[in-house]
């Protein structure tokens, strides 16, 4: 049981981050939600986890472009023993297109936004004996795709900066592991499925086989609860000598 553990997760008003953060209160932590918008709705997901698992659950918002809300989110927390690096987002352009903005974007709050909330977390971990840092990648943290230049590398970086906080964390009763998520079905991902039919003028399954999976050889999304089921397994006593890898949750997409 994570019973007397404080997770925090960044990204988490939606979509894996919140899928991770409910099966970690499933699991007994207390969660701390992020995202960098502060609605009645953001903090009533909160107050429905903390009903729902009997945890304490908090909503606190921090816009992680900015190196100082990171780190603001981790101090805020007041504990922090299972760091989950979730928050992203994508735009997709040739190389030489790439808006100069997006770029810079994208590996701030993909990328960067890592680093400063772990640079925060790993001396709380220490103190407290123990610490999780469990950065969700990507398969496009392993392999490319053409037109997400920056995403993929923002990707790339997470894994490895992943292996390097294992590497300084090694002796001590922390690991550093990265989730790398082939495509996971997220309101996001099904709000897409109606225009794609129509572009393609396909049926359902027909584009989430060929358009949508066309590189993920299960032909299935994996779900928000498979990653949050992996990274309470990075959390078990089991996972104490997984440390500075990458576990893909892919439906083979990386084996191809
Ligand atoms: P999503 O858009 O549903 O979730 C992204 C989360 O990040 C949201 O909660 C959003 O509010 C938050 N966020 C965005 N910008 C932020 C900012 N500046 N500050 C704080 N929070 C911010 O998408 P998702 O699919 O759940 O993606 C979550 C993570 O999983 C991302 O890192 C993504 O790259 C990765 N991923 C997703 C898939 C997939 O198929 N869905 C596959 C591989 C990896």
């Amino acid at each position: 049981s994570l019973e007397g553990k404080t997770a925090v997760v960044t990204g988490s008003n939606s979509g894996i981050g919140l899928g991770v953060a409910k099966e970690l209160a499933r699991a007994g932590a207390d969660v701390v939600l992020n995202s960098f918008t502060d609605s009645a709705d953001d903090h009533a997901i909160a107050d429905a986890i903390a009903q729902e698992f009997g945890v304490t659950a908090r909503y606190i918002q921090a816009d992680m472009s900015s190196a100082e809300e990171c780190r603001a989110l981790v101090e805020k927390a007041g504990r922090c023993d299972i760091l989950v690096n979730n928050a992203g987002i994508q735009h997709v352009a040739p190389v030489e297109e790439f808006p100069i903005d997006k770029w810079n974007a994208i590996i701030a709050i993909n990328l960067s936004s890592a680093f400063h909330t772990t640079a925060v977390a790993v001396p709380q971990m220490r103190a407290n004996g123990w610490g999780r840092v469990i950065n969700i990648a990507s398969a496009h943290g392993l392999t490319a795709s053409p037109y997400k230049s920056a995403y993929i590398a923002a990707k790339h970086g997470v894994v490895g900066l992943t292996k390097t906080v294992a590497l300084e964390t090694a002796e001590d009763p922390i690991t550093a592991n990265a989730i790398c998520p082939g495509y996971v079905l997220t309101p996001l991902v099904e709000s897409q499925i109606p225009d794609q039919m129509k572009t393609h003028g396909m049926d359902r399954d027909q584009v989430v086989r060929e358009v949508m999976l066309a590189r993920q050889p299960s032909k299935d999304f994996a779900t928000v609860e498979q990653m949050g089921g992996t990274a309470t397994f990075l959390c078990s006593d089991a996972a104490a000598q997984i440390t500075g890898t990458t576990i893909s949750v892919d439906g083979g997409w990386t084996a191809l």
